[in-house]
């Protein structure tokens, strides 16, 4: 069983077809503009720029917030480097932050000892698609005078006191890599919730020209107005994922499925061996993301994952910190107190297949597999 197998509803090819047939295959035609109305509405946005990924989105976000050399953003040690990249590109200082023992979430209670005079901005990335604290980190945010950015790359379809995630940010990013619920191979967007930020972002977007105003009639030509870059992906990708999204209940259903599977019927073995289970509190709906659990002790875990290969099950673990990789240490700086619970995560952390498309068949197997692997006490 692998770990991930990308699903295809059955609609990609139809909607390859009809983009190929109409001889548009770059950016902003009718399929860009029809995902971006679907990621509207699910998202409640003022505005979603696609994106040729999640870690380009990210990039936009540091232009568009205009970030300087210097300034600080901080967040979270437990992400994929594009969260951190993102800023250091311009010069700007991650500032790492410890997660919380039970969400593994950027944990609030430590941030406000983090900001400096220097900090601009704080990027809560909602892992495995569980909500952040966003009181807390907005009331911060608002106290401080720092702009919020959601990495929302987990949390397509998620909620927080009934409010989706991605709508809580000035700025948000979703990635469409064939690893997330909705994808397209490799894709992403920037969802704006702030209706001051959009003209800002097309123009990042168009290479640093003012054409997204041109296409809509509103000048007569376009210039090099800003800094910027190519970061729209082609029809095709629209094409395929306007498929994806349109039948975004099915994938979720499928995954759903997998997801409560795993939990109910892991509780006992995990309540037994000392191993720890999601935690979605009561506020919070998820998108099943992930399914991880996290070992009491970094031997157990490395011993789990050999177990579950042996079974020919594809466990794996997940982000490596990055306070204390090579180019964190290069780039970034340590929230005081450190990451403790990061590094005990990250070496504690295996995630479970899971995907639409997994058979029932499969899930007992994966099951079975682990459930007969007992932590050595
Ligand atoms: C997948 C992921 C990204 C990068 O997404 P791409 O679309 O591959 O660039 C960024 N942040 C998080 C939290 C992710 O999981």
């Amino acid at each position: 069983m692998p770990f991930n197998r990308a699903f295809l509803t059955g609609a990609e090819l139809h909607y390859l077809e009809t983009a190929l047939a109409s001889g548009t295959l770059e950016g902003d035609g009718p399929f860009t503009a029809r995902a971006s109305a679907l990621l509207n509405k699910m998202l409640g946005a003022v505005a979603t720029l696609l994106a040729t990924s999640c870690s380009h989105a990210l990039d936009m976000s540091a232009l568009v917030l205009d970030l300087q050399p210097g300034d600080e953003v901080i967040l979270p040690s437990y992400t994929f480097p594009s969260t951190a990249n993102a800023y250091a590109l311009r010069g700007a200082v991650p500032v790492f932050v410890d997660c919380r023992p039970d969400t593994i979430n950027l944990d609030e209670r430590l941030v406000e000892a983090a900001v400096t005079d220097r900090t601009r901005a704080i990027v809560a990335v909602h892992y495995a698609g569980v909500g952040c604290d966003m009181d807390a980190l907005a009331g911060i945010a608002e106290r401080h005078g720092l702009r919020l950015i959601e990495d929302n790359a987990h949390g397509l379809g998620a909620t927080y006191r009934g409010k989706p995630l991605g709508s809580f940010g000035s700025l948000a990013t979703q990635s469409f890599h064939s690893t997330k619920n909705a994808h397209c191979g490799e894709g992403g967007a920037l969802v704006i919730n702030d209706p001051d930020l959009v003209l800002q972002a097309e123009i990042i977007r168009e290479k640093g020209t003012n054409r997204t105003q041109y296409y809509r009639g509103e000048i007569d030509r376009y210039h090099w107005v800003d800094l910027g870059s190519s970061y729209l992906p082609s029809e095709l990708l629209a094409a395929f994922l306007t498929a994806q999204l349109e039948n975004f209940d099915v994938i979720q259903a499928g995954r759903m499925r997998v997801w409560n599977a795993y939990h109910d019927r892991l509780a006992e073995w995990a309540a037994d061996n000392g191993v720890a289970q999601p935690v979605v509190p009561v506020d919070r709906v998820h998108p099943a993301h992930l399914y991880f659990l996290v070992l009491p002790d970094p031997a157990a875990s490395a011993g789990f994952r050999r177990h579950l290969a042996d079974l020919g099950v594809q466990a794996t673990s997940h982000y490596q910190p990055l306070h204390n990789a090579p180019a964190g240490l290069r780039f970034g700086r340590t929230a005081p107190g450190g990451c403790p619970t990061t590094e005990r995560v990250a070496r504690q952390l295996t995630r479970l297949p899971l995907y639409t498309g997994l058979s029932d068949d499969q899930v007992d197997r994966i099951v079975a597999a682990v459930t007969s692997y007992r932590v050595a006490r």
